[in-house]
């Protein structure tokens, strides 16, 4: 980056919001990546706006990182300076039957939050990892539930840097997807709107949904979760079995065989390994199945 750029940066943030070098492997959930070259941890939307600003004056490219549960960083590392949306915008509030969530909140804690006020809705969403912002760009979703059902407002920095608000139907919510992806703007926070219920009845689903997931997923392994989106018709996670591709490994990186749908790291993966395993997959299921399966998992190059 240019450093010119780069001083202009250091008069928006504080030295600590500016890590240079990070090993992805620390950020993302895989536990797989190389170096970033520049991540920055904005606390403010304001601060977004300028960086935005500074980055649409010089052209210069982006990326934008939630908890990287749902990302898989090149093993070469990450020239793009990265903005990380994390737990220095986490604050989480709560008025009549909304919540309302800073983009960095963790989706477990607010569906926690809910509950502790005796709102339903966000229960499917308690055990998913990753943060409101990354959630809503990527409509996460669980056990029948999705973000589009439970979302009122987002709000959002465009890569002009203006603040802007989409209502629900403005963000065009479709299955792993929304209007914002992939677009460079940054979501900072979202109001959700739920409904009351009983505390105990709604903490009692979030024990059962997250029982079910540490019985069904192989959550004691670093992975992405899903790394395939379910095909219409099918679901990935049959397909892959069903193509005797449980246990199939490429260096530390595995099908799994607790749950075919994930790939997870076994231990000392490359991100390159991931990529091998998810080729063979989707090919095998191909040839096998004829049916095309498309990654879930946000490929960062
Ligand atoms: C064990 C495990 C289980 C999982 N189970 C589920 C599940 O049940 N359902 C499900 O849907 N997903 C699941 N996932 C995947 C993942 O947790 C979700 O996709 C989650 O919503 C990603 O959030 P994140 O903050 O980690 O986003 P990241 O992985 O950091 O980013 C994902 C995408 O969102 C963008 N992004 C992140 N934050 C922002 C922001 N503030 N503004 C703009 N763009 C942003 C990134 O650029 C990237 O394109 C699982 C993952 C794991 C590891």
């Amino acid at each position: 980056m240019d450093d010119g750029l780069l001083t202009e940066l250091k008069n928006v943030l504080k030295p600590e919001q500016i890590v240079f070098g990070a090993a992805m492997d620390k950020y993302t959930t895989f536990r797989t990546g190389g170096r970033a070259a520049l991540i920055l941890e904005p606390e403010t939307s304001g601060q977004i706006k300028e960086i935005l600003r500074l980055f649409a004056a010089a052209a210069q490219p982006y990326l934008v990182l939630g908890n990287g549960s749902n990302v898989l960083a090149a093993d070469g590392g990450i020239e793009r300076p990265i903005i990380r949306i994390g737990k220095r915008m986490g604050e989480i509030g709560v008025f009549e039957n909304c919540v309302t969530a800073q983009a960095g909140a963790q989706l477990g804690a607010v569906a926690n939050a809910a509950m502790e006020n005796s709102l339903a809705g966000l229960e499917f969403a308690a055990g998913i990892p990753g943060t409101v912002g990354g959630g809503i760009i990527m409509n996460a979703g669980a056990y029948g539930g999705e973000l589009k059902d439970v979302t009122e407002a987002v709000s959002f920095v465009g890569p002009d840097g203006e603040e802007y608000v989409a209502s629900n139907e403005e963000m065009e919510f479709g299955y792993r997807r929304s209007a914002l992806q992939d677009s460079g703007c940054i979501v900072t926070g979202v109001t959700f709107s739920l409904f009351p219920g009983k505390k105990d009845e709604i903490a009692e689903k979030i024990r059962e949904l997250n029982r079910r997931r540490r019985e069904k997923q192989p959550l004691e392994y670093p992975s992405a979760g899903s790394t395939f989106k379910r095909p219409a018709g099918h679901f990935a996670g049959a397909l892959i079995e069903e193509a005797g591709l449980k246990g199939y490994s490429v260096g530390g990186a595995e099908v799994s065989e607790k749950h075919a749908g994930f790939v997870i790291n076994r231990g000392g993966a490359t991100s390159a390994d991931v990529l091998a395993v998810m080729d063979h997959v989707i090919k095998t299921v191909y040839d096998r199945a004829g049916v095309v399966l498309e990654p879930e998992v946000k490929i960062w190059g």
